[in-house]
């Protein structure tokens, strides 16, 4: 089983500006592939693989001599990575973004990544000559696999270490209605359960948030530095707060409940518009979403996905009558058909518990249950064509 650590790591000088080489390196050749990938597909339909990507690396560098600077394992994993969001559009997800130069970044590291627990020294390729100071404010516990060195818009330095802890994760919990609740994320509250429970963002986050979007629209109109410098904190700050909130969230849904049904996201960017609060919204729920389930994995629950296509909103949870009338705006409803007062956002985590259950126990009796958490919520099939590896590379993509 996979677990991940952060750690704040404390970089000289000259370390910082190798970290940032490599940030800007990764950028580049993950947008460059991206690009590439993009023009090869719109010109001739042909579909890069990774590995089609990766085999003109050597070719890049001749036209780049300073890649060479850098982790050569960290470019081809920024490859890997375009590569994996490609594959997650095509299950529904977003479509790849270019990466946009910022005052933060990251770059990964897929191996030779070792911590001396002697010095307190984190120990990666081309950083050989000296360590980078750690703050290893816990044991690492497990073999270390890879790394991703951040680093913040306020200009601090993390270290995420994946280590593998050689156990096998626990197997999965039968399911059973009596402890299966749906959830519905919201934008009014954070998360609405099918038993009426609701969860709110905190206090202290709403306020955090408010003072943002205050100190953002100063921003906008005149863009000081000072300004900026204090928007980044706040930004951070809004970000720590929400984080400890969606684990504290995430960690209790998962001790009180061995199944939780949830809706595709896909479902909530239609009805995204694009205002601050509902950036952070957003961001917020394919986060909580991800917590929820690898604290699933760790504990042997169950996380069910319904998919876009289930109303679960605008279905009356009591007689199945569609009410194709309700807006987003409704927050309350009647039904039509049964009469049942609705409220908006319990109705539908009503729905989403009964539609991933109808799913499972319905028809198919699959009798593996441990398969069943990976068989729901699939979107679209992984419909690649299958690469050819001709036409378009990255220097005909490269910017002059
Ligand atoms: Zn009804």
């Amino acid at each position: 089983m996979f677990k991940a650590y952060k750690y704040r790591i404390y970089p000289t000088n000259s370390q910082k500006e190798l970290i940032a080489k490599h940030i800007g390196s990764a950028r580049f050749v993950y947008n460059l592939a991206l690009e590439t990938k993009n023009t090869a597909y719109l010109g001739s339909k042909t579909n890069f693989s990774c590995f089609d990507l990766i085999k003109q690396l050597p070719d890049l560098k001749k036209e780049c001599p300073w890649l060479k600077e850098v982790n050569s394992q960290s470019i081809q994993q920024a490859i890997i990575n375009m590569d994996i969001a490609f594959k997650q559009f095509f299950k529904g997800g977003g479509f790849p973004k270019f990466k946009r130069k910022t005052s933060g970044g990251s770059y990964p590291i897929p191996q030779n990544v070792m911590v001396d627990t002697n010095t307190s020294e984190l120990i990666i390729p081309k950083f050989k000559k000296k360590g980078i100071k750690i703050n290893l404010h816990r044991e690492i516990m497990g073999e270390i696999k890879s790394a991703t060195i951040s680093v913040t818009p306020t200009g601090k330095y993390f270290a995420s270490i994946l280590v593998d802890t050689n156990t096998d994760a626990p197997t999965k919990a039968s399911i059973n209605e009596q402890t299966t609740i749906g959830l519905d994320l919201g934008i009014k509250d954070f998360a609405i359960t099918s038993d009426g429970e609701v969860f709110d963002n905190p206090k202290h986050l709403r306020e955090a948030m408010d003072r943002l979007k205050f100190v953002q629209r100063k921003y906008s109109k005149h863009k000081g530095k000072r300004t900026k410098k204090r928007l980044a904190q706040l930004h951070e700050k809004v970000a720590n707060k929400r984080k400890d909130f969606l684990h504290k969230l995430s960690t209790q849904l998962i001790r009180e409940n061995q199944t939780i049904c949830l809706e595709t996201l896909a479902v909530k960017n239609m009805v995204k518009n694009h205002n601050l609060a509902q950036a952070i919204s957003d961001a917020s729920w394919s986060t909580f979403v991800s917590m929820l389930e690898y604290k699933a994995d760790w504990h042997g629950n169950n996380i069910l996905r319904i998919g876009t296509f289930a109303p679960s909103s605008k279905t009356c949870s009591c007689c199945g009558k569609l009410n194709k009338e309700l807006e987003l705006k409704d927050r309350e409803w009647t039904c039509g058909g049964c009469g049942t007062v609705h409220d908006r956002d319990i109705n539908a985590a009503v729905n989403i518990k009964s539609f991933a259950l109808k799913k499972i126990f319905s028809g198919t009796e699959r009798k593996n249950q441990e398969e069943l958490p990976t068989l729901v919520g699939v979107l679209t099939p992984e419909a690649q064509p299958i690469a050819s590896g001709v036409g378009g590379s990255f220097t005909d993509v490269l910017p002059s």
